[in-house]
């Protein structure tokens, strides 16, 4: 699995639809300072699920959207597509190529895509679930994150070690299912309760 590209289009600098295109091997991003470097890292992020508004730099979700300058007009959106080569089958999808997009409006409303198709924040989370990928995956490391990890206590660096060795996804689909068991148990106590009255 590898990035093969990413387009970005009134993502914080980046009024114009503007595509990059990643090497296989590496790709290393220059420019002088406040000429958008972190923002396309931010956009990398922000398209895998992030939902900190502060992680991005930001004060509010919506200060992601391009805000306009004195040539130009603030857009009313953001969006941020990226395609992924998945001939190795690392994410969980049939299919050589995984497509993920992401768009927010000023309204608020958002929406995310798998290959085309609307789904939920959800499934994008689990679809990076396990695999490093994703907003709290470990291959996007910020400026600070490294001495944030040496310095945090044992179970947020716990984290970081269950999502490299691929637990991560196990324990959110045993905190699923032990949700589904809570509410199981609650409509059988309910209907016990009509069936006693109706006795
Ligand atoms: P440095 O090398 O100093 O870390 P950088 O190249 O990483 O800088 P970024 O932090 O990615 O730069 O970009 C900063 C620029 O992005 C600023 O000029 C800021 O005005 C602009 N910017 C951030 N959010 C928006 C937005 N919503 N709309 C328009 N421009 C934005």
């Amino acid at each position: 699995m590898f990035f093969k590209s990413m387009e970005i289009y009134g993502f914080k600098s980046f009024p114009d639809k503007t595509i990059l295109h990643f090497d296989k091997r590496m790709t290393a991003v220059v420019g002088s300072n406040g000429n958008g470097k972190s923002n396309i890292s931010d956009a990398l992020r922000w398209v895998m699920g992030e939902q900190g508004a502060k992680s991005l730099r930001g004060d509010k979700m919506e200060d992601v959207i391009f805000h306009g300058t004195v040539r130009r007009k603030p857009m009313g959106f953001a969006s941020v597509t990226l395609t992924i080569d998945n001939c190795d089958r690392a994410l969980r999808v049939d299919s050589d190529e995984v497509v993920i997009s992401r768009k927010l409006y000023r309204s608020g409303e958002s929406e995310y895509k798998i290959n085309g198709a609307k789904t939920l924040l959800k499934n994008i989370n689990e679809l990076f679930m396990g695999t490093g990928l994703g907003r709290d995956g470990y291959s996007v490391i910020g400026q600070g994150k490294v001495s944030e990890i040496v310095e945090s206590g044992g179970s947020k660096r716990r984290e970081v070690f269950e999502e490299a060795a691929g637990v991560s996804k196990f324990l959110a689909q045993k905190k699923d299912a032990e949700n589904k068991l809570k509410r199981t148990e609650d409509n059988l106590l309910r209907i016990r309760d009509i069936a006693s009255e109706l006795e």
